[in-house]
């Protein structure tokens, strides 16, 4: 959506093809940090989003049985004055709904739902995409856009081998009221442990909070959006863990399981007239938060890129080479944080002081993420 707004935005003739029948985003939460919001902005929908969103003053990090709280980096007025932009937590409805309103306000009927696409045939100067049911539609380039399982990338590179991370991420959304009043409310938590981490933040202007429970598990190989658990089998991934971890999975209404899948950056993104974009060129553990973000970013990019190259074999070509190594270094930097977050060091108090300040010091953490944070899609070369 993101991508269509982009070109939308610059006067081209766009059209979305989704194979959901209606616009239901999953309900969690999405961490967008000050490259994303920059972006966001370029897209012209940053303000709007920030009625719905939270500027959460800080990330903190916390010991996994003891609770212990370090204080990790400041996040509200600090990213404003050091980046220029917020870093915000966002409930994934609102994203689609603020990107879906601005590209239906340029063009209404962009949008066509419950088109599932099914195949791909690239002729000189047009490409043509085929519905599951056999309909087809053409037109000058195409963008697969079509997430972690993209049928896009299968056409044109065949099928790949997702390498399970042994990893499963729980995910719920609470409504805050039912978050106990001494659990941080305005801050995004970081738990870490040994076999896994817990990440919560608040979303919708504090209404509600975001869970999501990361345990190393290998008996659970699905990875989907809608796959419920139950309470007492999140609860016993998390054996041990503190009283407010166990609290924040109580007062879960629902609870969504997702095994964690890694693939290989892939080396091309591009076949002429048709590209990648998102998390079908280059899924990511989510240790980063960097995936959505990142989808963000190709948009404004591969918008850029239509600008300055009139022919689309260029422009999609420069699109792939402005961004697949700082999107391939961001996959790297994701396996690593899982590593990091999840380690034996961190069985007791002891070791994990030592561990905290030497990974999580403010020279670590700047080496970790400036060069993310600073990041500027309206700098890139392209
Ligand atoms: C636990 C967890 C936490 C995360 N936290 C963060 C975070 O804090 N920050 C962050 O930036 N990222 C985060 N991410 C990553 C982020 O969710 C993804 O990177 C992001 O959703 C990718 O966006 P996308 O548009 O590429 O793919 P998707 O969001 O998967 O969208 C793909 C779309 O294509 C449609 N589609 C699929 N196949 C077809 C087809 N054949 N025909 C038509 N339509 C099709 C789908 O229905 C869907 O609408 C997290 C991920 C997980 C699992």
């Amino acid at each position: 959506m993101a991508a269509a707004l982009a070109l939308i935005n610059r006067g081209h003739d766009v059209d979305v093809y989704e194979q959901a029948p209606e616009l239901k985003e999953f309900g969690a939460g999405v961490q967008i940090s000050p490259n994303g919001t920059r972006a966001l902005h370029v897209l012209g929908v940053l303000e709007t989003l920030r009625q719905l969103s939270c500027d959460t003053e800080g990330k903190e990090v916390r010991l996994w049985n003891t609770g212990r709280t370090w204080k990790l980096f400041d996040l509200g007025a600090e990213a404003i004055e050091r980046y220029g932009f917020p870093y915000v937590t966002v409930f994934r409805p609102d994203l689609l709904q603020v990107l879906v309103d601005a590209v239906r306000a340029r063009k209404p009927d962009a949008i066509h739902l419950g088109w599932r696409a099914a195949g791909v045939t690239q002729r000189k100067d047009r490409v043509i995409l085929e519905s599951e049911s056999g309909k087809t539609v053409e037109g000058d380039a195409l963008i697969g856009a079509d997430g972690v399982h993209s049928v896009i990338r299968h056409k044109l590179f065949g099928g790949d081998r997702p390498r399970f991370f042994g990893m499963i991420a729980w995910r719920g959304v609470i409504p805050m009221k039912r978050v106990p009043q001494h659990i941080s409310r305005d801050k995004a938590t970081n738990w870490i442990g040994v076999g896994g981490h817990v990440v919560h933040y608040p979303l919708r202007a504090g209404k509600l909070m975001n869970f999501v429970g990361i345990q190393e598990r290998d008996n659970w190989q699905v990875e989907s959006w809608t796959t419920q658990g139950t309470a007492q089998e999140c609860a016993a991934d998390h054996t041990g863990w503190h009283a407010d971890v166990q609290a924040l999975i109580a007062a879960s209404p629902s609870l969504f399981k997702w095994a964690l899948m890694g693939r290989e950056p892939l080396p091309r993104w591009t076949v002429g007239n048709v590209t990648l974009l998102g998390d079908a060129c280059h899924p990511t553990l989510p240790m980063l938060a960097q995936g959505a973000v990142m989808a963000i970013e190709d948009a404004v990019i591969l918008g850029r890129c239509f600008d300055k190259y009139a022919d689309v074999v260029t422009a999609l070509s420069r699109y792939q080479d402005a961004r697949i190594a700082v999107a391939s270094r961001r996959v790297v930097g994701a396996n690593e944080n899982a590593a990091r977050f999840h380690n034996p060091a961190l069985r007791n108090e002891e070791g994990a002081t030592t561990y905290v300040d030497r990974e999580w010091s403010r020279e670590a953490i700047i080496r970790r993420y400036e060069w993310i944070f600073t990041y500027d899609v309206n700098a890139v070369d392209i």
